[in-house]
């Protein structure tokens, strides 16, 4: 009988585990993948080239549904996960549903940060992590408008980058005195600069955020000097945090992120955490690293690595898309330090969870009863 591990998210670290325990523990492990975003996982590193009109949401899918059928895996994907009851090893969905788990692995990746400032909950103020607020920004965005970004980091000027290649007149506002001041000296920073003042963008540094400006909808950015920036759109591109909340509420030992050891384990032995909501020796990694998940250990940087497909470092025109499908910049392996899979391999069966999952998802492929929701019932391991 295969043991029941239920998986939370559906982004680039539960993809990978479940392409890992396909390869190295095949029908050991009935797996059921609860998946907040209304999609299959995607390669978030592409809303960049979503953003600029280089790639059409499809292209950016990191499996189709056939392959997550032939894993055997049960997707549940538009609802999330609200609580997890560690006595009762049941995790609860915002539907009410609950499934149970012999294993979990919380894989809830991390959330975007908005400024304590006036003015950041209106309309028209977005952050850039998912393909929802990337529709939020094509829908704002065109040659009549205009944006401001905050944030002179990578985020925040590929955010900026793909607004100006749609014709969006774009003002990128960094608090530094030089943009990505944390990986460029001045000179670099300085070069940088040029490149995206080259492509119509204009470059406010040393610029403080005051409020958003607006009643109903953002019109415009205050900055602490006084000077106010029209805007038809405000992109929030200041950071991450760890999305740990879950864990935190079900007694788990939590740091900035979900603290695991070197075998990605949590303080529950039942329960694992991988990708960008784990905290390892200190350390929250908020990239995807070219190791490989089999036994290698994670690489010291922090920051995310400049791609080719980065539209802020590409001087000659955009790859086709089907191009770019054939070099993902994340071509190695997700956020996995110590082995993902190898816990996996030494744990001892128990009863299965199909049924479970049936009883969640309802037989075959069902849709939801959210609007957005779908969910997939695949064969089981
Ligand atoms: C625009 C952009 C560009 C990037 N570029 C690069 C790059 O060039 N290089 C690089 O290395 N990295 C880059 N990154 C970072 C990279 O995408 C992340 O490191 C990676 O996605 C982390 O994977 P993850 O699975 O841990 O988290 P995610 O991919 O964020 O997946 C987590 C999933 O869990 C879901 N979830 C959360 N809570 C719940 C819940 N309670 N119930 C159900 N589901 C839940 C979320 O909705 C989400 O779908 C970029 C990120 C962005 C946004």
């Amino acid at each position: 009988m295969s043991e029941p591990l239920v998986v939370i998210g559906n982004g680039m670290a539960a993809a990978r585990l479940v392409e890992e325990l396909g390869r190295v523990a095949l029908g050991r492990y009935s797996v059921l993948v609860v998946g907040a975003e209304p999609h299959l996982a995607y390669n978030r590193v592409l809303l960049s080239s979503v953003l600029a009109g280089e790639m059409g949401r499809e292209e950016t899918e990191l499996r189709p549904l056939s392959w997550w059928q032939r894993q055997g895996v049960t997707l549940v994907y538009g609802r999330k996960a609200i609580a997890i009851d560690r006595d009762r090893r049941e995790v609860r969905l915002d539907d009410g549903r609950t499934l149970p788990y012999a294993r979990l692995v919380l894989a809830t990746g991390s959330d975007p940060i908005r400024l304590p400032k006036p003015g950041m909950d209106l309309p028209g103020v977005v952050t850039f992590r998912d393909h929802a607020d990337v529709d939020a920004m094509l829908e704002a965005a065109g040659p009549t408008r205009r944006a401001v970004v905050i944030g002179g980091g990578l985020l925040g000027i590929e955010a900026a980058s793909g607004l100006a290649a749609g014709g969006t007149r774009v003002t990128l506002v960094h608090l530094m005195d030089r943009l990505m001041e944390r990986q460029l000296d001045a000179e670099a920073a300085g070069l940088l600069k040029a490149a995206l003042e080259a492509r119509g963008i204009t470059v406010e540094l040393g610029a403080d955020t005051a409020a958003v400006t607006g009643e109903g909808r953002a019109t415009g950015l205050r900055l602490a000097d006084g000077r106010i920036l029209p805007a038809d759109l405000v992109v929030c591109a200041v950071g991450i945090r760890p999305n740990a909340g879950l864990a935190r509420e079900a007694g788990l030992a939590t740091g900035r992120g979900i603290l695991v050891d070197d075998r990605l384990a949590t303080s529950d032995p039942a329960i694992h955490a991988i990708g960008e909501c784990a905290e390892h020796r200190g350390i929250c990694y908020g990239l995807v690293p070219a190791t490989s998940p089999a036994g290698r250990r994670p690489t010291k940087a922090r920051f995310w690595r400049p791609t080719s497909r980065s539209p802020a470092f590409r001087s000659s025109p955009p790859a086709s898309s089907t191009a770019g499908r054939g070099r993902r910049p994340w071509s190695g392996a997700i956020l996995a330090s110590p082995p993902i899979a190898s816990w996996c391999c030494a744990t001892a069966p128990s009863p299965a969870h199909s049924s479970t999952a049936r009883r969640a998802t309802g037989p075959g492929i069902s849709t939801s009863s959210a609007p957005a929701a779908r969910s997939a019932q695949c064969a089981a391991t």
